[in-house]
């Protein structure tokens, strides 16, 4: 789902050599899978029954039925900073970039933080900012799509308290969201609601800055001060 989308069509489409890899055909309207941009990492699997799907399950824990002992089990089986414990589908089912970032935000945590060395209150937090961040959203898109397709697919969603949002207020505290870019990806964070106040490194902007970078938003303001 990072550039590859389904669109429904109620009558047979012209199918765009370039953006279209395979269309369906139904009695009552055609199903197209488009791949925008120019990496190429849609895949198709055909698979017969049930039993078959279960060779493409990568493992995650599925969120909504799972009790607080299952998913801290799950947390702390590795130790890893929680944006990636978070995001990796060997532990948690269906958690991607935007919603981690969301969740984090909702449970007070940072990005960064070591699964292992959280405490039993963050974890007990960490829970329910999870169940209740993919909870709200779930009924949400379902109000805005209704009974139609879902075409509006996209991880910068109006509402996102912080995903997306680098430099705007956060909602809680008004405090500028951050980002920590990587690859081709980005985390977004409250620094006043998530890391003490901290700016955690940007690894692009730190090697550009070198040592110039600011690592907390007092020095920041600080720096301005100064001018
Ligand atoms: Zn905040």
């Amino acid at each position: 789902m990072i550039a590859g989308r389904l669109h429904w069509h109620d009558k047979p489409p012209r199918l765009n050599r370039k953006l279209s890899l395979v269309a369906f055909e139904f009695d009552n309207g055609t199903l197209v899978l488009t791949e925008a941009g120019s990496k190429r990492r849609a895949s198709l699997h055909l698979v017969r029954g049930e039993e078959d799907l279960k060779d493409h399950e990568r493992g995650g824990l599925e969120i909504e039925p799972a009790s607080l002992a299952q998913f801290a089990e799950r947390l702390t089986s590795e130790n890893h900073t929680l944006k990636r414990a978070l995001t990796d589908p060997r532990l948690f089912s269906g958690i991607g970039n935007a919603y981690s970032d969301e969740i984090l935000h909702r449970a007070g945590l940072s990005p960064l933080q070591l699964t292992a060395r959280l405490t039993k209150a963050q974890v007990g937090a960490l829970f329910e900012a999870t169940r209740s961040t993919l909870k709200d959203w779930v009924e949400r898109l379902r109000r805005e799509t209704g009974a139609g397709f879902p075409e509006k697919v996209t991880a910068f969603r109006d509402g996102m308290a912080v995903h997306g949002r680098f430099k705007q207020p956060c909602p809680v505290c008004g405090t500028p969201v951050q980002r920590i870019r990587y690859a081709a990806n980005e985390t977004n964070y409250c620094p006043h609601c998530q890391t003490g106040d901290k700016l955690l490194a940007d690894r692009a902007l730190s090697r550009l800055l070198k040592s110039d970078w600011p690592r907390s938003l007092d020095e920041m303001d600080e720096r301005l001060q100064r001018g």
